[in-house]
């Protein structure tokens, strides 16, 4: 569907094809230019190059987004709030229909946007996406409240109302995961969205826009700014007819949010932020499957996801055979082109980021910490931002790559005596994220899972989540849940209802003997 008035952008993909996307702001199910005209680089990180500009929005647009989704919240309450949860089911039932419609042209979007794997893009990112709409295309239908027998003389019953209008801010390594984590919880409750998507990566989004007025949403439902994050994101945090939002990003950013929205109308706040997770690994475990899924672990996505397992603990007895194993498979990937498909590790998403990570890598060489392979940048690759897997040994405590979230191809493997020090170590950090526990033994993996202080604990794999299973922070990796049920109290209030059978009388009454 296209409309021939709004704005396009011819881009070229990292695939060689060329694409004709819509952009602007997506209000009112219209793209239509940033109100300031103001233009956003998109760029393909694979070859360091600008590939087309977008329009970039400001605070006045999060105003007339905000608006839009506000009157279609009001306006849409009995149709598309919690009247009529079949619709909202439909709806999402058929945004994942149109998703799987286009997964190949999404997923080659999402690759020259991030750099990311196209295998991975086409047969994990995408899928999910389509996986989790269809998932809370299931709960829409099946959100209630309970009635209460313990109240005397009154019918008590709670209604689960949408919160109403949610903003909804995402960063760039799992561009279109994170939207559909976001929207599908927030549309199966009845509510209306601000996205704002991350200044580097807004082609996905874009193109879902795209397919969100193709499955028919009533306008104003969705809304999409592209824009930077301390102007737009900002102004989504500061915003007083924002009811809700719900955050992904750093502990940086996620404090800002929460200041504004103290400093506003007290708007609800979830937050998704960052992690350090220990990967444990015993002496019983097998030491080869530990080692294939501690490179998973850190290599997925190149080390660029919130769970990413970049502290290895590795018990004593089994330390050499195991960095041996592990050293020698960091060394066999193939970084290279995207979207070759022989190529194991892309490149880092942006030249501002490569230039963080590069600069941890430094820092934890000059604190003493050894590089048992990688640490350099690859040049031979042209102008992407690529970088070799980096193992660090023999890492000190107090080293700032134990403490810091590198976002990058880069662990560092520590050792641990006992199931004691494996505990203190795994938990000495401010984030609480995830873990593993690789070990045969169910006991201690039971004793494991409870000592251990994070949102999820694997035991015997890596990276693995769903969207039917709770994901978050323990202490500074965040605050509420997403995924599974435990997200939808996110984005909804709770409305105690308590009714006169016509049994109690009012004080009044009672003291007159009525
Ligand atoms: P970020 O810098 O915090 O940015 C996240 C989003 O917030 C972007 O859209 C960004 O816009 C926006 N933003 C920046 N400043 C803002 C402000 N003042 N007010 C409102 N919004 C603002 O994080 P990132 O570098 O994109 O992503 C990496 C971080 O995300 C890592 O810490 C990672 O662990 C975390 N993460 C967590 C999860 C999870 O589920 N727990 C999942 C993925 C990533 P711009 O794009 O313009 O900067
Ligand atoms: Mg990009």
């Amino acid at each position: 569907m296209t409309k021939s008035n709004e704005p396009t952008v011819s881009l070229e993909l990292g695939n060689g094809k060329t694409v004709n996307l819509h952009h602007g702001m997506f209000i009112n199910n219209e793209f239509v230019p940033s109100k300031a005209g103001k233009k956003l680089e998109v760029y393909n990180p694979a070859k360091g190059k600008v590939i087309g500009e977008i329009y970039q929005g400001d605070a006045d647009d999060v105003d007339a987004a905000v608006k839009a989704a506000r009157t279609a919240y009001e306006a849409n309450n009995r149709a598309w709030g919690f009247g009529f949860a079949g619709q909202r089911a439909k709806l999402l039932n058929k945004l994942a229909d149109l998703v799987e419609a286009n997964l190949d042209e999404l997923a080659a979007l999402e690759v020259t946007d991030t750099g990311k794997l196209f295998s991975d893009a086409k047969t994990k990112d995408i899928p999910g996406v389509i996986t989790t709409l269809r998932y809370y295309a299931g709960w829409a239908d099946k959100i209630m409240g309970h009635t209460y027998n313990s109240v005397p003389g009154a019918h008590a019953y709670t209604k689960l109302e949408p919160v109403g209008v949610c903003g909804q801010i995402i960063p760039w390594n799992f561009p279109a995961s994170m939207l559909s984590w976001k929207i599908g919880p927030a549309f199966a409750c009845g509510n209306t969205v601000v996205l704002k998507s991350a200044e580097s990566t807004p082609l996905s989004a874009l193109r879902i826009a795209e397919l969100v007025r193709e499955a028919g949403f009533p306008p104003g439902v969705f809304n999409l700014i592209t824009g930077l994050g301390h102007t737009a994101g900002q102004a989504i945090a500061d915003h007083m007819d924002v009811d809700k939002v719900a955050f992904t990003g750093s502990g940086a950013v996620g404090r800002k949010i929460l200041k504004a929205a103290a400093d506003s109308n007290l708007k609800r706040v979830t937050l998704e932020l960052g992690g350090k997770s220990p990967n444990i690994i015993f002496d019983d475990a097998n030491v080869k499957e530990a080692a294939e899924w501690a490179l998973f672990g850190i290599e997925m996505n190149v080390g660029q996801v919130c769970v990413a397992g970049s502290r290895i603990l590795v018990q004593e007895g089994i330390a050499d055979e195991f960095t041996r194993e592990f050293v020698n498979l960091m060394k066999g990937i193939k970084v290279g082109d995207p979207f070759d498909p022989s190529t194991t590790q892309g490149p880092l998403q942006s030249e501002g980021h490569f230039g963080k990570v590069k600069d941890w890598i430094k820092r934890a060489v000059e604190e003493g910490a050894e590089l048992a392979t990688g640490g350099d940048e690859i040049k031979d690759l042209g102008d992407g931002y690529y970088l070799r897997p980096t193992v660090f040994t023999n890492v000190k405590p107090g080293n700032s790559v134990l403490a810091n979230e590198v976002f990058g191809p880069v662990v560092s493997i520590q050792t641990f005596k006992d199931e004691e020090e494996a505990i203190k170590i795994a938990n000495d950090t401010t984030y609480g994220l995830a873990s593993a526990v690789f070990s045969h033994n169910n006991e201690r993996l039971m004793r494991m899972n409870t000592a251990i202080r994070a949102g999820t604990v694997w035991n015997n794999l890596y990276n693995y989540t769903s969207p039917t299973v709770p994901f978050g922070g323990f202490k500074q990796s965040g605050i509420g849940r997403e995924n599974g049920e435990a997200v939808l109290l996110n984005y909804l209030e709770t409305k105690a209802i308590i009714a006169n059978t016509g049994v109690i009388r009012s004080p009044m009454a009672v003291a007159a003997g009525r």
